[in-house]
């Protein structure tokens, strides 16, 4: 690609100290005067509709807290920062913007305790981070700024409410769901880990609220098989497939005798249908009201289902607690694949909106349902004999079993005994066969079902975006109009959640009662507002509709940028905004709104720093460590290197307090080269470095779009302690900055500056980050071959060519996989190999 440098308008002469050598290498100095230079020439600014090929990067934008960043947050924004300086240098009009996602609940926390108003509490944070971001030398197109609070971005982010709710993925309902009783605000399942509050680490309780809630159930599909398509880490993809959790099966007819009900369950397992000897329902199945007259034990039962209502789901489905249950006597089913009569369980581990919420138990096959079997004493029939065991297939095995001869149950697949007409088969036909024949009398049906459940979309908060929706007593709920939005968030006095399932706006009732927009009559706005991750669900799009302070849908621009080519984060947001994000971007492809499926192509996610002491970074705990002391001390640069070497990019790793101070001397080492050039040098040793050097620009790049960054520093740093040995010449030095412009960007610009602009005889201010990317010769990086003689016992038997540089290790095994020396060692013991690099191998039998 050729490369077509930026003309910018000269800058005034004093702003250039060229010729003038700073004596010392003082960081801070030079940075300053670096950063302003950058931010008034714009030079990192993208261009829309550019010729050259475009590379959207982003860095998922942060929450802008009050406590500012800390050493840990920059690292993946310092690694995108290497990144867009070498794409950009390759030619291509790179993208990388920032912004805030600013609404969510510690800002309201904040603004409960101080009575600060969130939104001036938020701006002041955003100044801070801000400006720790630009000390750290980030080149963002600040141009491009957005804020996910600022009425005009969620004007739009009501505009897309409103899509859903017009597409009829958006809908109310009076869901039991997971409440949070510090935050008095309901919680969507990805929001609970392991059983606690997110934000808050307060166990979560359930609550019955109205909500909105959208439809991603409607997405499951697409979800899963469009991962297809992207480039994730492996491990992302997988927790986002079992987060969606598809299974195929078979529904399950079983008749209940003497009435017309029916219980159907769901199972991936019908192979070990007749192994199944009772069934088990949720306490919310409906059979249980249905056949309330039949059920003669039925004051037990419903002390049973009043106990199972104040568990937590995740206690009902725990795998330490014993499984409790009460059988629901007068009643039966009937397995249809032998018409046997078996009994009917309520137990509330089984979950009412898993599969159908009742299953088929299987004693033998599966060992929630032998446990159970175990403790009622229930008839178990095995029915797989697993394929290993099979030396004799057994004609047909004692029918019950439960004699204890079993310690626990065979969950694995294998051939069916026990089974009528379809003993022998394997599980996999079974599966088939068994289905299609009960298909036939219309008693199973092939279903699908997943784990992913549709998203609670409200929550009883102040600062959150409000949704854009009326009640009206006539029309029901009413959408406002678009020419109506943004609707704005108005001021209210106290910010405290109230607790009864309304947020703090039902209390404004000049802003709740309102007219309705359809037939004019009175109506009460909706009082929840969304949850912070509706602001990220597209804000990768907003960065290109942001223009003078407004935001519009700008076709053209969201054509030529998006989707985003490489994205960079950390793997918390797995099944949260990143989920998230990929739904709401097929909902506006398939609205039209938008061409593409994806919107990030390629992921990779940062590896958390942790403190020195091994323990995450935390206010509570004392140990975050600020960068703003650091850099003033050692500088950005200095900073920036250590980041990126102190180990593999996604790897967890404690920050080492003298990091710095080695990544410091290293760039002090840089700075003291220059001076020390030699104007003539012997073609040998220009010859000798320049090989070096061809070698670090094809480490060095490579490394950059690999995300090996830290092999990418030590190969400069080898580079620089060569040079240090060595006679060498100012354009050695030349590439030497070229290639470390990208990682110390600041110390390279001056350097280049002094040394290099001056020699151009140009008044045009040339940035060393417009220069183009060094390519390499592989000429000069191949690796000179020689001859490795091989002995044995000192006899030379054999020479072939190899790399100069072979290792022993690599050498010994070549040397003893020939086939002339294998003549001589075979059938002897090898009793020493000795190896002298270069020359000879010499093996001792
Ligand atoms: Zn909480
Ligand atoms: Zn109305």
């Amino acid at each position: 690609m050729k490369y077509e440098p930026r003309k910018i308008d000269p800058i005034p002469e004093q702003n250039l100290i060229r010729g003038k050598k700073e004596m010392a290498y003082e960081p801070r100095k030079i940075e300053k005067k670096w950063q302003k230079i950058w931010e008034e020439k714009g030079i990192f600014r993208a261009e829309d509709f550019s010729k050259k090929p475009k590379f959207y990067i982003l860095d998922m934008f942060p929450y802008p807290s009050a406590e500012g960043i800390h050493v840990g947050h920059p690292r993946g924004y310092i690694a995108t920062d290497i990144f867009v300086h070498l794409m950009r240098r390759k030619g291509f009009n790179v993208l990388h913007p920032m912004g805030w996602d600013a609404f969510g609940l510690p800002a309201e926390n904040y603004a409960i305790k101080t009575g600060i108003h969130p939104e001036i509490s938020t701006k002041k944070n955003i100044k801070r981070i801000k400006e720790q971001m630009k000390m750290i030398g980030l080149g963002y197109d600040w141009s491009r700024e957005i804020n996910t609070t600022d009425p005009e971005y969620y004007k739009i982010t009501q505009e897309i409410f409103l899509l859903l709710y017009k597409m009829g993925l958006a809908y109310e309902a009076v869901l039991p769901i997971n409440f949070c009783p510090s935050c008095k605000t309901g919680l969507a399942n990805e929001e609970v880990i392991d059983g606690k509050c997110e934000r808050c680490g307060t166990e979560v309780t359930k609550k019955n609220l109205r909500q909105w809630v959208l439809k991603i159930t409607a997405y499951a599909d697409k979800l899963l098989k469009d991962l297809d398509l992207i480039d994730w880490p492996e491990k992302i993809k997988e927790m986002q497939r079992n987060w969606i959790g598809r299974s195929e099966g078979w529904t399950i007819k079983f008749q209940i005798p003497n009435s017309k009900f029916q219980i159907e369950v769901f199972t991936t397992r019908i192979d070990t249908l007749f192994g199944c000897t009772y069934l088990v329902v949720a306490p919310e199945h409906e059979i249980i009201s249905n056949l309330k007259s039949q059920i003669s034990n039925l004051k037990q039962v419903q002390d049973y289902i009043e106990e199972s209502k104040k568990k937590l789901e995740r206690e009902r489905i725990s795998e330490v607690k014993e499984k409790t249950g009460i059988e629901l006597k007068g009643i039966k089913a009937i397995n249809p694949i032998n018409g046997r009569e078996i009994p009917i369980f309520v137990a509330d581990y089984v979950l009412p909106h898993y599969g159908t919420g009742a299953v088929m138990a299987v004693p033998c096959h599966d060992q929630r349902d032998f446990d159970f079997a175990r403790k009622f004493n229930l008839p178990m029939i095995e029915v797989i004999k697993p394929y290993e065991e099979k030396k004799e297939l057994p004609k047909e095995a004692p029918l019950i079993i439960s004699d204890g001869r079993y310690q626990r149950a065979y969950e694995g697949e294998g051939f069916l005994i026990n089974s009528g007409r379809f003993t022998g088969m394997k599980s996999e036909e079974a599966r088939e066969a068994i289905g299609q024949f009960l298909a036939k009398k219309n008693l199973a049906k092939k279903a699908v079902y997943y784990k992913l459940r549709d998203w609670i979309f409200s929550r009883q908060r102040y600062w959150g975006e409000p949704i854009p929706i009326v009640h009206c007593q006539k029309c029901g709920i009413v959408p406002l109009d678009e020419k109506d939005l943004p609707l704005k968030l108005p001021k209210v006095e106290k910010y405290q959640p109230t607790g009864t399932g309304e947020s703090p706006l039902a209390a404004i009732s000049d802003w709740v009662n309102t007219k309705c927009p359809k037939c004019g009559g009175p109506a009460k706005r909706e009082t929840n507002t969304m949850p912070q991750w509706a602001g990220s669900c597209w804000y990768f799009i907003a960065y290109l509709l942001h223009q003078n302070k407004k935001y519009f849908w700008q076709k053209e621009k969201i054509d030529y940028w998006l989707p985003v080519d490489l994205y960079v984060g950390g793997a918390e947001h797995a099944v949260l905004h990143l989920l998230y994000a990929r739904f709401w971007t097929k909902v506006l492809y398939d609205a039209g709104w938008i061409k593409f499926k994806e919107p990030f192509l390629k992921l990779r996610n940062q590896g958390l720093i942790l403190a020195p002491d091994g323990q995450k970074m935390s206010k509570s705990r004392g140990n975050v460590i600020n960068p703003d002391p650091l850099i003033e001390k050692y500088g950005a640069d200095a900073f920036r290197l250590y980041e990126m070497f102190m180990g593999p990019f996604e790897e967890v790793i404690s920050w080492d307090p003298k990091g710095i101070v080695g990544t410091k001397r290293f760039l002090d080492k840089v700075w003291n080269l220059f001076g020390k050039e030699k104007s003539v040098i012997s073609e040998k040793e220009d010859r000798e470095i320049e090989k070096l050097i061809h070698k670090t620009i094809k480490k060095v790049t490579e490394d950059i779009e690999n995300f090996r960054f830290n092999t990418a520093v030590s190969a400069l740093m080898i580079l620089v302690n060569e040079l240090q040995n060595k006679n060498y010449g100012i354009w050695h030095l030349k590439t030497l900055l070229l290639l470390l412009a990208p990682f110390a960007p600041h110390i390279c610009e001056e350097l280049w500056q002094i040394h290099f602009v001056k020699s151009l005889k140009s008044k045009v201010y040339s940035s060393i980050h417009f220069q183009p990317w060094p390519k390499y010769d592989p000429k000069l990086i191949k690796e000179e071959m020689i001859t490795l003689v091989i002995q044995v016992n000192g006899k030379v038997r054999d020479k072939i060519e190899v790399e100069a540089d072979i290792s022993e290790e690599k050498a010994k095994e070549l040397a003893l996989s020939r086939e002339k020396i294998k003549k001589w060692i075979e059938g002897k013991k090898i009793k020493k190999i000795i190896f002298v690099p270069g020359k000879l191998i010499n093996i001792v039998v």
